[in-house]
């Protein structure tokens, strides 16, 4: 360990920038483990409520990353963080020497590269390390990361991810932890919209839910998509399904991340027919009042087109 790192592993100071439903816990997190943080939202209600967390909040970003040995950002697009970092004057502007960027919003492999390599013409050190677990797993601090970027990076970085994850992976290099995020939620994608056809299949077949979750989930067919996000009430207590499909992890949130696994699959030229078929359904799906609806409520959809093409 350098240093530097030492600094980090005990309690650096961080500029958290997107306080919105999961970096306003991210952020809380780190406030009640001791470290620092300067916040800053767009939204003024998002800083009420990070100040009341414990967030020191400023009305300009500038003086937020003035103070920061970690620069975070928790935006809704690759467009945010890029402009966040770069317009006139940005974040990266304002920052002092040896400052990481470190970015854990969702973005485009090729978004998170231009943003990492915009910090290090500037003169810092950047890494993407977007997450999972959502809402809950950012309260809990349980989320799981994915970085991209530098071993020295990572180590150091490590001890602050520590704070609000339970589990954090070094993926590579620059963007391949957005790259790991979008592989891992196409196949989610795609398995929720398999178990859900499969239950509807059942359900038409004659077969109760129950019955059919008792022999797949100790199948072949066992899946998260089955075992814990179950699309239908009864036979998993917990899944979204039982609470009138309120999220959970939003449709919306699926189509978008659907979108930027279909974009790497065209830059990359890959045959996913069932990748690039998911995104298409969770994109007409998340159009209507689905967008809000865990992404397990696919089920209903399916169900609603097979009965008029049925009847
Ligand atoms: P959100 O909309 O609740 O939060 C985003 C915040 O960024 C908002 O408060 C918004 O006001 C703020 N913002 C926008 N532009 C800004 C700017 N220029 N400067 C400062 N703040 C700005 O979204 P979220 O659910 O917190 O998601 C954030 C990111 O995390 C997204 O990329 C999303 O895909 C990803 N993600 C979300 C979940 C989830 O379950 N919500 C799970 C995993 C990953």
């Amino acid at each position: 360990m350098t240093s530097s790192t030492e600094h980090l592993g005990s309690y650096p100071s961080a500029a958290f920038i997107g306080l919105g439903n999961m970096g306003g816990p991210m952020a809380a997190n780190l406030v009640q483990a001791g470290v620092h943080v300067h916040g800053y939202d767009v939204v003024p209600e998002a800083m009420e409520t990070a100040r009341s967390n414990g967030v020191e909040v400023t009305t300009d970003p500038l003086e937020a990353v003035a103070h920061a040995d970690v620069v975070l950002t928790m935006l809704p697009s690759g467009q945010h963080v890029i402009s966040a970092y770069q317009d006139s004057p940005g974040l990266l502007s304002a920052a002092r020497p040896g400052t990481i960027f470190l970015d854990c919003s969702t973005i485009n492999i090729s978004e998170a590269q231009q943003a990492a390599q915009l910090a290090e013409d500037a003169g810092f050190r950047a890494a993407d390390a977007p997450v999972s677990g959502g809402v809950v797993g950012a309260e809990a601090g349980t989320l799981a990361f994915m970085v991209g970027g530098e071993s020295t990076v990572f180590d150091e970085i490590h001890p602050l991810l520590d704070i609000m994850g339970a589990r954090v992976v070094h993926c590579g290099g620059n963007g391949l932890g957005q790259a790991a995020k979008i592989c891992n939620n196409m196949i989610l994608g795609i398995s929720q919209i398999a178990v859900a056809e499969a239950f509807v299949l059942a359900e038409q077949l004659g077969l109760t839910d129950q019955a059919l979750y008792d022999v797949v989930s100790k199948a072949s067919g066992q899946c998260w998509a089955l075992t814990t996000n179950c699309p239908v009430p009864g036979p998993v207590p917990t899944s979204p399904a039982n609470r009138d499909y309120a999220p959970g992890f939003a449709s919306a949130l699926m189509a978008k991340d659907l979108g930027l696994a279909t974009n790497a699959l065209d830059e990359q030229g890959v045959d996913a027919k069932l990748g690039r078929l998911a995104a298409a359904i969770y994109s007409e799906f998340a159009q209507g009042e689905g967008a809000r609806q865990d992404f397990s409520a696919i089920i209903n959809s399916i169900r609603d087109t097979s009965s008029r093409q049925g009847a």
